[in-house]
């Protein structure tokens, strides 16, 4: 008899020795996960030594970053920034670098693990990079898996990379799994906050502003994301992202909403049983489960006070108000290039949004434009590799802009 573990859900095999620190790289060390986890290496004096950390344009967050926790290299990825990353180490200890290039290279430095915290698909080839080596990654960045997940998961398994959610929804379900065998999973349930527009009808979202959509209920996260919460795209890319790290149909995952961000996934088995992970909503829990795992580390959240939360509700989810959820998972059941398309096209629309160039409900309806389009010219076929990968991205914002232009 064959015991098959869930890949990428291998034995807990490998302890972090405690006389000996975690090695550890964050790739986007200045955003709201990498300094979560800043914020937990702080709480855990010895567990970790830092390697390296990178960041795109915030070079005096990442200077002072660098400074406290002793990296070896920071890494800033617009190269205009280099001076002044150079002249803020001086004396440090930390080398300095800066570019696309540096970022690759950074990822794939020694180390135990490496959290992939960069926003959107300029995460894609350094956290590749780290997969290369077989590095442990724990991966934040949603967009690697929507835009490349089946080359991405192809290569997570080529290099026998053990791969950590860091999605509190997948983190979540990673948990609730406990290493169970496929046949016995009936379904995955991903709940969704609802974000700020959860009660508002169209109308109200048609002149939302992005003042009001960067206002999440319950999490405090990175701008990009916060809009995709506000959209439900969020649930949409997540729903992509358990596709690929579970071995599940996209028929056997669902989404219920849940307003309070309790819960955040569940698991049905074949025989009726059901479980689910509950934890505060702070990304430090997910965060510390992936650069701990298998052990547990602390973080210092607030515990979860059943008594004083007296309830907890679901509703159902809201497509006709939401449709990017519908959108995403069409996507999904496509296949082929079709995610690629509507990671590529929603980066572009968000950004527009946030640039008051479009209106709430033009994102949603511009990342549907593209997708039709984008299969109307042919642009269709999986993406085998990094740069189809990239250029199925550049022609869905090319597409985007376009829709943009028109309206
Ligand atoms: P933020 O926008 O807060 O941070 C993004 C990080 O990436 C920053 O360090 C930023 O550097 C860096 N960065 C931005 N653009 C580039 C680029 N072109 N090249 C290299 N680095 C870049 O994002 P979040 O922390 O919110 O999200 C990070 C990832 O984690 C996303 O994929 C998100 O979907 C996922 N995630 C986030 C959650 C959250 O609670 N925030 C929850 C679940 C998943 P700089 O600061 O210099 O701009
Ligand atoms: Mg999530």
């Amino acid at each position: 008899v064959t015991v098959m573990t869930i890949d990428p859900m291998p034995s807990p095999n490998r302890r972090a020795s405690p006389a000996r620190p975690c090695r550890l790289t964050i790739l986007g060390a200045t955003g709201s996960v990498g300094t979560s986890a800043l914020d937990l290496v702080k709480h855990s004096p010895g567990a970790f030594e830092i390697v390296a950390l990178t960041a795109h344009s915030q070079v005096d967050q990442l200077v002072a970053a660098a400074r406290t926790h002793r990296a070896q290299l920071a890494v800033i990825g617009d190269p205009a920034h280099y001076r002044a990353l150079k002249a803020g180490l001086a004396g440090s200890g930390t080398r300095a670098a800066a570019g696309e290039q540096a970022l690759i290279e950074a990822a794939g430095e020694p180390a135990d693990c490496v959290l992939a915290a960069i926003i959107g698909i300029a995460g894609l080839a350094p956290t590749l990079a780290a997969v290369a080596q077989g590095r442990r990654v724990a991966l934040a960045n949603k967009e690697c898996l929507v835009a490349a997940g089946n080359l991405f998961m192809a290569r997570v398994a080529e290099a026998g990379t053990e791969l950590l959610p860091v999605d509190s929804e997948h983190s979540a379900v990673h948990q609730a799994l406990a290493g169970a065998m496929p046949e016995a999973i009936e379904r995955i349930v991903l709940t969704a906050s609802g974000g700020p527009f959860r009660t508002w009808s169209l109308a109200e979202m048609a002149e939302a502003t992005p003042q009001s959509a960067l206002k999440h209920p319950n999490w405090s996260m990175g701008q990009k994301i916060c809009i995709d919460s506000a959209t439900w795209m969020n649930k949409g890319l997540e729903l992509i992202e358990a596709f690929h790290l579970f071995p599940v149909t996209a028929e056997q995952l669902a989404v219920v909403v849940h307003p309070q961000s309790i819960i955040h996934a569940l698991v049905e088995y074949r025989d009726g049983s059901v479980m689910a992970q509950l934890g505060a909503p702070d990304m430090r829990t997910p965060i510390a489960y992936a650069l701990g795992w298998p052990d547990r580390i602390n973080a210092p959240t607030a515990r979860l006070d059943l008594i004083k939360l007296g309830q907890l509700t679901f509703e159902a989810p809201d497509e006709q108000r939401f449709p990017a959820l519908a959108l995403a998972r069409s996507a999904m059941i496509r296949g082929g290039a079709a995610t690629t398309v509507l990671n590529g096209a929603n980066e572009l629309a968000v950004s527009a949004f946030l640039n008051h160039r479009i209106g709430f409900l033009d994102i949603a309806r511009i990342v549907e434009g593209c997708l039709n389009r984008a299969e109307q010219i042919g642009v269709v076929s999986k993406p085998q590799s990094l740069a189809d990968v990239l250029e199925i991205d550049g022609i869905a914002r090319q597409l985007a802009r376009d829709v943009i232009g028109e309206r």
